[in-house]
């Protein structure tokens, strides 16, 4: 399917003008501005109305084949959901009479007309019943293929410092290059990666800078126009998966906003009563939100396409679908660390790419990240041997590298550390999962180092301490050169083989550090 013709199409209809510029923003034609606790509140359904029914129906057909309508428990209570339901059932006849008559034109002619931009559900707004599996073992992480097969991986030759500085500086150009995806949307960053740019560290630094002040200044101009930040987080669609789980009664009250980042939104909430009886429903709970910005992944596309891992699984999913795997991932990452005994968010429940789980801290306050709390060096010293445990048991018994792993991940509560953050782990066998845990290691040596943990390891002896490799290199450079060579021997395996070598753990087990 032609992604930008399916992003151009999805308002069949007059769609009004927010839409189109920001597809967080809520309606707010005529909505006055109020904090997400009173939207939140037993008045969302008449906020929902008053708002809805004043913003086109295209948007709201978007919705109409979501949990809600489909359960036996529809929910009648809501004239708005009762409009949904009506215009999901005409929007589904119309299209039914629509493929009759291009049925009817085409017949067996070879060369056919399609009506499908007239459709009013299209294929990438409806949610098809694939859609409706909440979660599967989503193994490979789509976005961290961000090499793109233009710019292939040459392995290191020989061992010699200029030849290793030299490709590592080429490695670095490339990477930051592609690394420029990340940037917001709207930061227009051309094709580098088709023409092989190669950025420097500084350019690279500055256009970042440039890219985020940028952002800053675009979300500032949004956030006249629309009303407070929480507000602006979720989109409607958001808003009714929210209520629905209010409504159920799995949800007390969803109290406010706890973080607002860039691919994701989290609230407080008080958990309510389970439907079922043999699942617990924690006090409180943390949802996050997982942004459905489309933009973001249209630029992705690419990669994904274009890799052989992922060609045959990813080219039939849409960005949505995409987004809500980044959910499933981290409900599968915590799943696995919970099984494993470390200390991490429980999950509650995931309804498409809104994930609830556990709340870290206590009456509404969540307990405070790594780098905002002060902790005595005796706490200090604790902490440090206890991420040490669980980056090796994440590493052996998770088969999981944190990927993001640094003291803004890591929260203080109840005398120990607790991980969060895990959409984009990932196992060690991940074309850069070593990578990812030597950048890992690196926040983690530094953090301590500078924290005065003097029995902190550095971040080789970390890594290897982790991973149970053994690798000697004593210097920076030459490490992650042989960490690449070995993240590349093991994707040539997989392209001659497609298997994964089993090699990482050819040392035996990495050994368990007790203080
Ligand atoms: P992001 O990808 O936006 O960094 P995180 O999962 O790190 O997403 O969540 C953002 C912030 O929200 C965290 O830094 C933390 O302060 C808070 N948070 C996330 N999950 C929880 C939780 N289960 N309990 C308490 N606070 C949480
Ligand atoms: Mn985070």
């Amino acid at each position: 399917m032609d992604p930008v013709g399916v992003a151009a199409a999805p308002d069949a209809g007059p769609g009004p003008a927010w839409r189109s510029k920001c597809p967080w923003g809520a309606p707010n034609t005529t909505s006055i501005s109020c904090s997400l606790a009173d939207v939140m509140s037993e008045q969302l359904a008449k906020e929902l109305q008053l708002e809805e029914e004043n913003a086109a129906f295209p948007e709201v057909v978007a919705v109409a084949e979501g949990p809600f309508i489909t359960g036996e428990n529809i929910d009648t209570s809501s004239d708005l959901m009762l409009a949904q339901m009506l215009q999901m059932e005409f929007d589904r006849e119309y299209d039914a009479q629509l493929r009759r008559e291009e049925k009817k034109i085409n017949g067996d002619s070879k060369v056919s007309i399609s009506f499908e931009n007239y459709r009013k559900v299209h294929p990438y707004d409806s949610d098809s019943s694939e859609d409706e599996v909440d979660w599967q073992d989503t193994r490979h992480d789509p976005y961290r293929a961000d090499k793109p097969t233009t710019t292939p991986r040459r392995g290191f030759i020989g061992k010699g410092k200029d030849i290793t500085t030299k490709h590592d500086e080429v490695v670095c150009g490339r990477k930051n290059t592609a690394r420029m995806e990340n940037f917001a949307p709207e930061f227009q960053v051309g094709d580098g990666i088709g023409m092989d740019l190669k950025l420097s560290n500084q350019v690279f630094n500055a256009l970042k800078q440039h890219a985020y002040s940028e952002e800053r200044r675009s979300a500032r101009l949004h956030e006249k126009k629309e009303h407070s930040t929480a507000e602006k987080a979720v989109d409607p669609k958001t808003r009714l998966l929210l209520y629905k789980m209010v409504n159920a009664g799995m949800l007390e009250t969803i109290t406010g906003c706890i973080s607002t980042g860039k691919e994701s939104v989290v609230f407080h909430a008080y958990g309510g009563k389970s439907a079922t009886e043999d699942k617990v429903i924690p006090p409180e709970c943390a949802i996050k939100v997982f942004k459905t910005t489309l933009n973001e992944f249209k630029n992705r596309d690419k990669y994904i396409k274009d890799d052989y891992r992922f060609k045959d699984r990813f080219s039939k999913l849409n960005p949505r679908k995409i987004i809500r795997m980044w959910a499933e991932k981290e409900m599968h990452n915590l799943t696995r660390m919970q099984n494993a005994g470390i200390p991490c968010p429980q999950v509650v429940i995931l309804k498409k790419h809104v994930l609830v789980m556990s709340f870290i801290g206590q009456d509404q306050v969540p307990a405070p990240k790594l780098k905002d709390v002060t902790l005595s060096s005796e706490d200090m010293k604790k902490a440090y041997y206890q991420i040490l445990n669980m980056m090796q048991q994440l590493y052996k018994e998770c088969n999981l590298v944190h990927a993001d792993l640094s003291e803004y991940n890591m929260l203080w509560h109840d005398g120990k550390v607790w991980l969060i953050d895990v959409s984009q782990s990932v196992e060690p066998t991940h074309p850069h999962g070593l990578e990812f845990l030597f950048r890992d290691c690196r926040n983690v040596s530094q953090f301590f180092q500078k924290g005065g943990v003097a029995e902190a390891l550095n971040e080789r002896e970390l890594f290897n301490a982790v991973s149970g490799l053994n690798i000697t290199a004593d210097n920076v450079v030459d490490f992650q050169a042989e960490i690449e060579a070995l993240e590349k021997m093991n994707e040539d395996h997989v392209q001659n083989h497609g298997k994964k070598l089993s090699m990482f753990s050819s040392n035996g087990d990495p050994p368990i550090y007790d203080e």
